[in-house]
């Protein structure tokens, strides 16, 4: 008897749809198209890469089911990925990929590892120590830390199967892009961390598309170019964060095509962010912006109501603070702009209950909520943006450093100065608690701002340049 494709997928379709519930099954199986069947090997369509990834990491074994109930034990199952729908001139590619493809391919990667690997890593962890003096993984950003809502679940589920297979999956590159504050950052080292935790001998480099031009800059200055690319080759994990910034920096951009091509080529993984969707990347080269697209692109939203909740619930939790839902309520609706914003806004209701031995409730959290926002409106009437934030993008604008640079540890004279007038200034400009400041300059204790603002308050007093500094500043930051 000849087999019908058509005839075995629906056979299929009725047994898989016994597993799951109605809308799941309409979602990931309503839109595969069953393709052909040649040598007990049944091919279906998926719409993109992701249908596929997200097939085979949650239903492969119902699928397995249903095709032995079809086919027997003999019988394969392969996918044709729509990798690019085409137009009018052209047909959708695809690409063909056997199921369980990623079981076969972890395990050939994950044996032990043995001396030489890790003797491998040792060595290029010293070449990466010396590249990367100052970066630091922030191990707060985990997958657990991590609330996910609607507005963020794509990028998170993509992060996640990248973290577990990184290099292995077809989101490669992997790129997450979306407005400030809003989790990227967070999520790309929540990879990072979890792959560092997990298999220990990959390499895993994290940096901001900033920092890496600076370092194009030094190493070329310095002829050390070569060693540097090098370096980059041998990585495993490559995480690129805010790739914005190398708009219009072309050697860069060509530095970094020729590692995306050799990484890419060789399995290993790349992660990327970005402050707007790919294709408005001015700045960046077409052959550049079209490699973005071979893998996944997922944007991060503001937070809708219901997350927003979640994540002021994490956060007092992780305070180990319990506060009445009243309270949680009147935050959410206040604070509906970003998230960091949100945690800047606990971090000084909890200084304030401290301080002032009250209790947290509504009462106290709206007097947080309206310090923080009024202070802001009395000085600028038409733009309420004067928060910490555009404190420090001014500040690192003045004084030519990055903002990575003024909330690290480095503390060169020029550094030290720059981080201690922007902290000055959040006093002056905001109503945020001192701990709430040193939070946002790197998670700085109290003390140290108050040392910030007793310094270039005195200095205001002796020095003519600082002097001079603090008024350009605020003439800035009251007209912009
Ligand atoms: P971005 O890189 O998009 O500007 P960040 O990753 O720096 O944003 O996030 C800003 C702050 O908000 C961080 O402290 C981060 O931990 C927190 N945050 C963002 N999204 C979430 C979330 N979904 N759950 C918990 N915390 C979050
Ligand atoms: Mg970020």
């Amino acid at each position: 008897m000849i087999k019908d494709h058509r005839v075995i997928w629906e056979n299929c379709l009725r047994v898989i749809q016994q597993y799951l519930p109605e809308h799941t099954f309409k979602t990931w199986f309503g839109p595969v198209v069953p393709v052909s069947l040649h040598n007990n090997i049944l091919t279906i369509q998926v719409p993109s890469p992701f249908y596929y990834e997200w097939i085979e990491e949650n239903y492969v074994d119902i699928l397995r089911k249903a095709i032995d109930q079809e086919l027997g034990a003999e019988g394969k199952l392969e996918y044709s990925l729509v990798v690019d729908k085409g137009n009018a001139e052209s047909l959708p590619k695809t690409m063909t990929v056997p199921n369980n493809k990623i079981e076969l391919d972890i395990k050939s990667k994950e044996e032990k590892p043995n001396l030489d690997l890790q003797k491998r890593k040792q060595q290029i962890m010293k070449e990466h120590d010396a590249f990367f003096r100052d970066i630091q993984f922030n191990e707060n950003y985990t997958f657990d830390n991590f609330v996910e809502g609607d507005c963020n679940r794509l990028a998170r589920s993509a992060g996640f199967a990248v973290a577990k297979k990184p290099g292995v999956t077809a989101f490669n590159p992997l790129m997450l892009y979306g407005g400030v504050g809003l989790g990227k950052t967070h999520l790309v080292q929540a990879i990072a961390n979890h792959v560092r935790f997990n298999s220990p001998e990959k390499i895993v480099v994290y940096i901001s598309s900033e920092k890496f031009v600076n370092q194009f800059i030094e190493e070329l200055k310095s002829n050390n170019l070569q060693k540097l690319t090098n370096f980059y080759l041998k990585i495993d994990v490559l995480i690129i964060d805010d790739v914005q910034f190398l708009s219009g920096k072309e050697r860069t951009q060509e530095m970094f095509f020729h590692i995306f091509n050799h990484l890419h080529q060789h399995g290993k993984q790349i992660i990327m962010t970005s402050d707007r969707p790919p294709k408005e990347l001015q700045g960046l080269e077409d052959r550049l912006l079209s490699r973005f697209k071979w893998g996944l692109t997922a944007d991060v939203q503001q937070p809708d109501f219901e997350t927003r909740v979640a994540i002021i619930h994490r956060k007092l939790q992780n305070e180990g603070i319990s506060i009445n839902y009243d309270v949680i309520d009147y935050l959410a609706h206040s604070i509906d702009s970003n998230i960091r914003e949100l945690e800047g806004v606990i971090v000084s209701l909890m200084a304030r209950s401290n301080l002032e031995r009250r209790e947290i409730d509504v009462q106290l959290a709206k007097e947080t909520v309206r310090h923080i926002v009024q202070k802001v409106d009395d000085r600028r009437p038409d733009d309420v943006e004067v928060g910490i934030d555009s404190i420090q993008r001014t500040v690192c604008q003045y004084f030519g450093v990055t903002e990575e640079e003024l909330k690290g540890k480095a503390r060169t004279k020029a550094l030290a100065l720059a981080r201690q007038m922007a902290m000055y200034l959040c006093k002056e400009y905001t109503e945020f608690s001192l701990k709430a400041i040193g939070f946002h300059f790197g998670g700085r204790d109290h003390s140290t701002v108050i040392h910030a603002i007793q310094t270039i308050s005195d200095l205001r007093e002796v020095d003519n340049s600082v002097r001079n500094d603090v008024a350009a500043l605020m003439k800035i930051l009251n007209k912009s």
